[in-house]
């Protein structure tokens, strides 16, 4: 992992400091058993949250990713980043609910599961509280594609991928398209 670079000299000049602050880590994909195991919460908000939020923020842009879950990088820790319907940002040990009975279905995907899409239903409105990385607390409603993106990446961080919420019919065609991808049957050949 690159080390990142704060203030100071760097005899590598503005244009490598540059370069060399963004962090690009390997995403777990399925069926990674990290992506199904409950994510531990936050209990030190200390440089190293800070510089883990930092690299799954550049993994998420690098990817083209609305969110991004910790245990998709393989560290089980409830965090993940989010840039979406104009906003971005990260939440520690979120708790989200739903604000009204209002639902939403539309595609749906995940890095940790390449090339996938299927119709998913999830609450239209939410609010997720949480802690910042400096352990202040954060508020961040989210409406449409940023509250699909906080249920889904907060389902991450109990180990569920959305797989488990699409209808019977969705989900077996989506399992069938997974068992028939590259990635899911010749991991080495995709290299990740
Ligand atoms: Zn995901």
């Amino acid at each position: 992992m690159l080390e990142a670079s704060v203030g100071g000299c760097d005899e590598r000049g503005p244009i490598a400091r540059i370069m060399s602050s963004v962090t690009v880590l390997p995403i777990r994909i399925y069926p990674d058993a990290v992506l199904r195991t409950r994510a531990d919460e936050v209990t030190r908000f200390d440089a190293d949250v800070a510089r883990l939020v930092d690299d799954m923020m550049d993994t998420m842009r690098a990817h083209h990713g609305a969110g991004l879950a910790a245990p998709q990088v393989g560290v089980s820790l409830r965090v993940f980043v989010y840039e979406c319907g104009g906003v971005s940002g990260h939440v520690v040990n979120p708790v989200w609910r739903a604000v009204d009975d209002e639902l939403q279905t539309g595609p749906e995907g995940c890095l940790s599961i390449p090339d996938i899409r299927a119709e998913c239903t999830r609450h239209m409105n939410v609010v997720v509280e949480g802690f910042d990385v400096t352990g202040a607390p954060i508020t961040v409603d989210g409406t449409e594609i940023v509250a699909r993106c906080i249920q889904h990446e907060t389902d991450h961080l109990d180990g569920v991928l959305f797989l488990e919420r699409l209808e019977p019919a969705v989900r077996k065609e989506a399992m069938r398209a997974i068992r028939s991808a590259e990635w899911f049957t010749d991991p080495a050949k995709v290299g990740s």
